[in-house]
Formats: C-alpha cells, sequence, structure tokens
C-alpha cells in the first residue's frame, strides 16, 4: 500500500509554487533550501544571525512574527521538547497555519533509553558550561513527550494525523564524542541482549499532521457512571447520572 508523505522532503514537492514554509527552530535548516527555489521559505530560531542566510527570522518558537493563515507548510523538526511553553508554541503554529496546511514534528518518546541518556548528557553539559563560565548555557530537553501528548496538542488545535512513524535511535546527541559514542552504542547493544529488550527501535516519532479546521478533534470524558458505564466531561466529586439517574460518588 502507498504511505502518505512524512517526511520534509516527501511533503515540499507537494506544496503549489509560492507557498511559505516556516522552518521552527531551524538551527542551521532542516533541510536544504536551495532544493526548493519555488517556495517561499522562512528560517526562525532564538540563536543565529542573518548574515548567513536572507530569508532568518530572529524570534521565538511562542511568539512566531508571521500573520494568521499564512504558511502552507511548518516544520518542527527536533525543536518542540526544547520549547519552555509548548502549548503557546502550538497555539502559534495553528494560528500561522491557514487550511489545510500541513505540520511537520519530530519528537523524542520520553520513556526511551536514548531521550534519558540524552537528558543526562544535557545536564552534565550545563553543569559543566556553568562551571566554564560560558555565557551560553546549552537549553536540553525541556519537555517529555508519549504519543498520546503529542495528538492532545495537535487534535486540540484543529489538526488531523495524516501519517506518523516510529523513528530508531541513533544516540546522535554524542556524535561530537565520535569513540564515546561508539563505546555507549556497543554497551547498549549488549544490555539489550542481555535484558532481551531492543534500546533502539521506537525512540521517536515523526508526524505528519494536516490542518482541519477551528475545530478540537479531542474529548476528555474522566467521570464514568459505576451502573450504566456512561461517561462525562463535567467536573464533580458526586453527581447523578444524566443518563441512568445513579448516584456516583468518589
Ligand atoms: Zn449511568
Amino acid at each position: 500500500m502507498k504511505r502518505n508523505p512524512i517526511f520534509i522532503e516527501e511533503i515540499l514537492p507537494t506544496l503549489k509554487n509560492g507557498s511559505l514554509v516556516v522552518d521552527l527552530g531551524s538551527g542551521t535548516g532542516s533541510f536544504n533550501y536551495n532544493k526548493y527555489p519555488n517556495l517561499e521559505i522562512v528560517s526562525i530560531d532564538v540563536e543565529g544571525t542573518k548574515s548567513k542566510r536572507s530569508n532568518f527570522v530572529r524570534a521565538s518558537a511562542e511568539n512566531i512574527p508571521l500573520r494568521t493563515d499564512a504558511a502552507y507548510f511548518v516544520v518542527a523538526n527536533w525543536v518542540l521538547e526544547h520549547v519552555v511553553n509548548v502549548e503557546t508554541c502550538a497555539d502559534e503554529i495553528s494560528r500561522i497555519c491557514c487550511s489545510n496546511a500541513s505540520w511537520y514534528v519530530a519528537i523524542p518518546n520520553s520513556s526511551t533509553l536514548e531521550d534519558r541518556l540524552c537528558r543526562i548528557t544535557d545536564a552534565i553539559s550545563s553543569i559543566v558550561s556553568k562551571s566554564r563560565r560560558k555565557t551560553k548555557v546549552a537549553k536540553g530537553h525541556v519537555q517529555s513527550f508519549t504519543f498520546q501528548r503529542m495528538l492532545i496538542i495537535a487534535y486540540q488545535r484543529g489538526f488531523r494525523l495524516i501519517a506518523f512513524c516510529d523513528w530508531g535511535a541513533g544516540y546522535t546527541f554524542l556524535r561530537k564524542f565520535d569513540k564515546l559514542q561508539r563505546i555507549m552504542i556497543k554497551l547498549i547493544k549488549l544490555l539489550g541482549k542481555t535484558t532481551r529488550k531492543d534500546f533502539f527501535e521506537k525512540s521517536n516519532y515523526l508526524f505528519n499532521f494536516q490542518k482541519i479546521g477551528g475545530v478540537t478533534g479531542y474529548g476528555n470524558f474522566p467521570l464514568i457512571c459505576r451502573r450504566c458505564g456512561g461517561g462525562f466531561s463535567f467536573k464533580a466529586s458526586i453527581w447523578t447520572c444524566p443518563r441512568c439517574g445513579t448516584l456516583n460518588g468518589r
């Protein structure tokens, strides 16, 4: 069966000429901008300067300096886990996206060994930078994601899932230390063999969302009637079931 587009390079060719593409938290660029001269690409990050790229805008992902409904494609490639106010950021993404716009998200699965090791490495490097009195302290993962949490964030803002995939672990946060990285990968493989667990598969998630409109696709019904099993969303500690009249209490 044919797969829906999931990768940035699969989504970009589906866009019409002149479409605005926003590379949010771009770093040095989430894809090769030069390959898409037909698209209007804006690169946004809290760090960096305009001197290297003409399309660069220095801004926070929580306050995007673009007009409402302007974007046809927003790329958030390994970004959301670093954003302090991720709900505000998602509000902003939803605001700048026009109807039917695509939103690409790559995030780590916070329950995995890779994400935990990454957080430990972040913490160590933060202590080292502080002790060396470097002005810039590396900001690590400040958000923890599950598949469900990401879906709720997107669905609450009118997005629907078009495609998703599980993504393995590369332990790439150690890439600056080639030898250490290779030793770690060997150790993790060994640990996997002895514990019969796979510490490489399903470490991250990639999503392709599409903006359907201004309605939520998510519901939360925490109250369940002990007799009829009906589910309700109102807040109460003691309540009478609107469906069968049974008194429920906690
Ligand atoms: Zn009931």
